[in-house]
């Protein structure tokens, strides 16, 4: 019994694997290796390969004796996938449809998926749950919507049992700073404001301070990777009991916005961080906050680790220790 885990070395990825085996579960890795880090994983057995090699992955699945798994493995930049939109239908949801292949002939039936809140676009209301419509504003939140009504039809045809976890915005680290958030190229906002007391950029830009919100700026729902890691874990025993496929938010229910995240990474470096304000990026909702109501309720889970300053403060830790990110 083995635990797979895609995309084992990317940042939420990664910190999923570490809780894993926190918990002494048996956790093999596939990752591809193009934007994950061999010093991500702090242990379990890595396959460096891709999904859409699908004899190659069923055979890790047989040799390996998975019995479930837990799906990260995606591209998922926004902007990259504007302009390249081939390439996230190639890499997410024909992946994703190997994967599902490759599962269903080995008569694995459950998977813990990570998906995101850019499956609901534009909110039609604050806080979003998960019975709000769906329409992505970009092609990354359409794959990943892609993904999860895949699953949806396996299930119907098969009886493979999913759960679709929808992250808003992903942020900290492993609190004892062995693992953290390394991107290439880095588009999040908490890292690339770190990089300003790290110095390796003068000043963050603030996209746009004219939005219908208190100080003008983007709010955001940031909640800690570490709580992310624990919400699989719960989705993975709830479906190891025999539970219903199902969709969850995952966010803390509480916004900040662009400045006010700004001002807690002044106070937590004790750098002054200079900030220019410039034009909207595109897409941008001007509020995202999540009802995570549905997965308190049905798998009791809330996030521990909810304080802004706690989260910075992690990510910090990881940052000063490894200002260019992994060795490998
Ligand atoms: N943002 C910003 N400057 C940056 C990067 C991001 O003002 O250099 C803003 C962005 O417009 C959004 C918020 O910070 O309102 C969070 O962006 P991020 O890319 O971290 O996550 P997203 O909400 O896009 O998933």
């Amino acid at each position: 019994m083995a635990v797979l885990v895609t995309g084992g070395a990317g940042y939420i990825g990664s910190h999923t694997v570490a809780a894993l085996l926190e918990r002494k579960e048996d956790v093999v890795i596939v990752d591809n290796m193009m934007q994950g880090h061999r010093d991500a994983v702090l242990g379990g057995t890595v396959c460096v390969g891709d999904l859409r090699d699908r004899s190659w992955l069923e055979s890790i699945i047989e040799n390996h004796g998975i019995t479930e798994v837990i799906h990260f493995a995606a591209s998922s930049l926004v902007g990259e996938s504007m302009q390249d939109p081939g390439k996230y239908y190639d890499n997410n949801v024909y992946g994703t449809l190997c994967l599902l292949e490759a599962m269903r002939h080995q008569g694995v039936n459950r998977i813990v998926f990570s998906s995101t809140a850019a499956t609901y676009g534009e909110p039609e209301q604050v806080p979003i749950s998960e019975t709000d419509s769906t329409l992505p504003t970009n092609t990354y939140g359409e794959t990943k919507l892609a993904m999860e009504q895949m699953m949806r039809w396996f299930d119907s045809a098969y009886g493979m049992k999913y759960v679709s976890l929808r992250y808003f915005n992903a942020a900290g680290a492993l609190p004892d700073g062995r693992i953290g958030e390394d991107h290439s190229p880095e588009t999040h906002l908490i890292p690339l404001i770190l990089q300003v007391p790290l110095g390796k950029r003068d000043h963050i830009s603030i996209f746009g301070d004219d939005y219908p919100t208190t100080d003008g700026t983007c709010i955001r729902d940031y909640i800690h990777v570490c709580d992310l890691a624990d919400a699989h874990i719960l989705a993975l025993e709830k479906l190891r009991q025999g539970g219903e496929s199902s969709i969850y938010n995952l966010g803390s229910g509480n916004g900040f916005s662009v400045k006010e995240v700004i001002d807690v990474c002044r106070k937590v470096t004790g750098h002054a961080i200079p900030a220019i304000v410039q034009p909207r990026r595109a897409g941008d909702p001007a509020v995202l906050i999540a009802s995570s109501a549905r997965v308190q309720s049905e798998l009791g889970w809330s996030p521990k680790r909810d304080s802004l300053e706690a989260i910075v403060g992690d990510a910090w830790r990881w940052h000063l220790a490894n200002p260019n990110g992994y060795r490998q």
